[in-house]
């Protein structure tokens, strides 16, 4: 972890209660009381996510959130009162990622902060060399496959389909999008296709094909990759 996390709050107790409690879930957290030095904090630090207090002196959260997006994409949370324009937040015009409105919980807040990053710092899926789960190792820029360092051979739609689950791990997908993803929107083959690729990959990676601990079966709807 140790993700980078800006915080932009000018009640001192409550920054103050807030960073406590993001650091003991093991972020590194930068204050920031008033708009001015937020902006002056992004550049300087390059946060991992920003949480962002709406009223602030100086300039407010507003300002500051438009300032930031013109050069950043860094995932900026809003605290906003009640009655703010939500759609306003999260619409092109600020681009906020998401919003908490005061009072909120914590715990709360944290798990949309790691939702968050799980999306933007955890899963740059696309520029990973390679992924390792348990026994299994693919080497994405050889297009590789060894299991216990022993090179497995896979065709490439057997590659493609392990690969592309791999690099999505937890999420699941049903024949249907698989055969998208991975044979095109153009095919016409049944969902069976995927069925039998799915048996093939397992015998060729799974310690027990009949009982698989990496492509799991999500039954009704398709298939996931074992998360982590
Ligand atoms: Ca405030």
């Amino acid at each position: 972890m140790n993700e980078k996390i800006l915080l932009v709050e000018d009640e001192i107790t409550l920054a103050k209660a807030l960073k406590f409690s993001l650091e003991k879930e093991g972020f590194n957290v930068e204050v920031a009381f008033d708009g001015e030095e937020a902006l002056k904090s992004v550049d300087r630090e390059e946060p991992d996510l920003v949480i962002l207090d709406l009223m602030l002196p100086k300039i407010d959260g507003y300002e500051v959130c438009r300032s930031i997006r013109r050069d950043s994409e860094v995932p900026i949370i809003m605290l906003t009162a009640r009655d703010e324009d939500i759609d306003k937040i999260l619409g092109l015009e600020l681009g906020a990622d998401d919003y908490m409105t005061k009072p909120f919980n914590t715990r709360e807040l944290v798990a949309r902060i790691k939702a968050i990053l799980r999306r933007t710092v955890h899963q740059p899926a696309l520029e990973k060399n390679s992924i390792k789960v348990g026994d299994l190792q693919i080497d994405l820029i050889k297009h590789k496959v060894t299991v216990k360092d022993r090179e497995v051979f896979l065709t490439s739609k057997e590659y493609a389909l392990l690969s592309f689950l791999a690099s999505n791990s937890g999420r699941v997908y049903s024949r249907d999008q698989l055969l998208e993803e991975i044979w095109g929107e153009k095919h016409s083959g049944d969902a069976r296709t995927v069925d039998v690729h799915v048996r093939h990959l397992r015998e060729k990676i799974e310690e027990f094909p009949a009982d698989p601990g990496l492509i799991l079966t999500v039954w009704g709807t398709g298939y996931k990759f074992r998360e982590g």
